[in-house]
């Protein structure tokens, strides 16, 4: 059969496309893309924004448009969320949820032969095992996510995917440790290891296991040059983990820590777990104990209630903490959550003037931080040839710094090579390899 994807949302959601992709290509199917005809068309949805439904709706009557014959399987947190509103939508063959993914050939198959609808959603809030997907083949040798990790039971009141994603829930340590070495063996160098809470991994799992110690076992492999993990809760970073991750060799010196906002009260509405004082500590902790460290975070701007004086509050501690880069976001209300239910909803506008006033203030605290490793010499992994400018090849240092330099072919790519930086551009800097 012709198999086509379409993955909305997180990285999590497109580990798990190229996870179940593989798993068709297993059983001798082909994989083409989402804009041919195809004979199963898979919505890997998200539910993150109310956009999000509203891309995975679009997807389903594209796919239903392009072939009304083909199977049609939606998956993932939107079907998770609301099985029934997408079991009614013309063309929706399959419902599966979160923690179904794993048994994709085998429902799509089942429907080919009873030609009856499938809904597949288990409760997650009350499972906790992990749906185990692997990848194996990687289009880029270069790096590899691996999931070992899902589920949330923080509650933040602007989110919906402890609902969606249900329970923490862990990857086996010895199945993580055997997909690791086998990462490896196809010459993978560096490996992002992630999940939706990452810094919970092993909360439910028997001997004591957490994510230093699942960290502690992956820098052993032999091969892998370099570990980072997924945007991560800050509260993870006691000053004792700090100093046990300083002491492993592979790991990346860059930590995205997601902040969300800088006043306290406002946390507090969010129900994020930590004040800003706790938040400065573990930043001054990270450079204390870790060289070259690189910090990013995610800021939400205009969230129910923020008034000038909180989001100053805010626009104060970044400038203050100074981190090399921040992703903003406006607020946008998700139904069903607690703070699309609050008082105080913030303009359009002033969400508009807030989010621009810290793009400037993150374009600033970028060039700022590049403009230190000016002159630097830094191993760098090179990835890709550069789509936008000729003869250049990308890749990133340990912490994060995006490097174009010029090569002749890609005989390099996958490679780490020491190259020094020079000028900053935007959001990279060009470096010259030392050969
Ligand atoms: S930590 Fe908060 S924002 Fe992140 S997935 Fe859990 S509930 Fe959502």
């Amino acid at each position: 059969m012709k198999v086509a994807f379409a993955t909305l949302g997180c990285r999590v959601n497109m580990y798990e496309t190229e996870a179940m992709s593989e798993l068709f290509i297993k059983e001798g199917h082909e994989i083409i893309p989402f804009n041919k005809i195809a004979d199963v068309y898979i919505i890997n949805t998200c539910t993150v924004t109310n956009m999000g439904d509203k891309k995975s709706r679009q997807m389903i009557n594209r796919a239903r448009r392009k072939n009304e014959n083909a199977v049609i399987a939606v998956v993932g947190c939107y079907s998770q969320i609301a099985p029934k509103e997408i079991s009614s939508i013309e063309g929706v063959d399959i419902v599966l949820g979160t923690r179904n993914k794993s048994k994709i050939v085998h429902y799509v198959n089942r429907f080919i032969e009873e030609k009856k609808q499938i809904i597949k959603v288990d409760d997650v809030l009350h499972n906790k095992i992990f749906d185990d997907l692997n990848i194996e083949e990687y289009q880029y040798k270069t790096r590899a996510f691996l999931k070992i990790q899902d589920g949330c039971n923080r509650f933040c009141s602007y989110c919906l995917i402890p609902y969606a994603r249900g329970a923490v829930c862990s990857k086996e340590p010895k199945k993580v440790i055997e997909e690791v070495h086998k990462l490896a063996e196809h010459g993978f160098k560096e490996i992002i290891l992630s999940g939706i809470h990452i810094a919970s991994y092993g909360f439910e799992l028997k001997g004591n296991w957490n994510l230093i110690k699942i960290l502690e076992e992956v820098n052993n492999v032999e091969g892998i040059e370099r570990i980072r993990i997924g945007s991560i809760d800050p509260t993870f970073f006691t000053e004792d983990v700090i100093k046990n991750i300083s002491h492993m060799d592979k790991m990346c010196p860059h930590f995205h820590l997601s902040l969300q906002s800088g006043c306290d009260e406002t946390l507090k509405r969010m129900n994020r777990r930590y004040s800003t004082s706790e938040y400065r500590t573990v930043v001054q902790n990270l450079r204390k104990h870790i060289k070259d460290i690189s910090i990013t975070t995610d800021i939400i701007v205009g969230f129910p209630g923020e008034t000038d004086y909180e989001f100053n509050k805010t626009y104060e501690f970044l400038k203050e903490i100074e981190l090399s880069k921040m992703h903003i976001f406006k607020y946008s209300p998700r139904s069903g959550t607690k703070a699309a239910k609050m008082q105080c909803q913030v303009d359009g506008k002033v969400k508009d003037i807030r989010s621009h006033k810290l793009i400037e203030l993150n374009e600033k605290l970028e060039k700022q931080f590049m403009q230190k490793y000016i002159g630097r010499n830094m191993e760098v992994l090179y990835e890709q040839k550069s789509k936008e400018h000729e003869g250049y090849y990308e890749g990133y240092t340990p912490n994060y710094i995006r490097v174009l330099s010029k090569m002749n072919d890609d005989v390099f790519i996958g490679k780490v090579l020491p190259t020094k930086l020079h000028n900053v551009d935007k959001e990279f800097m060009y470096g010259t390899i030392n050969f």
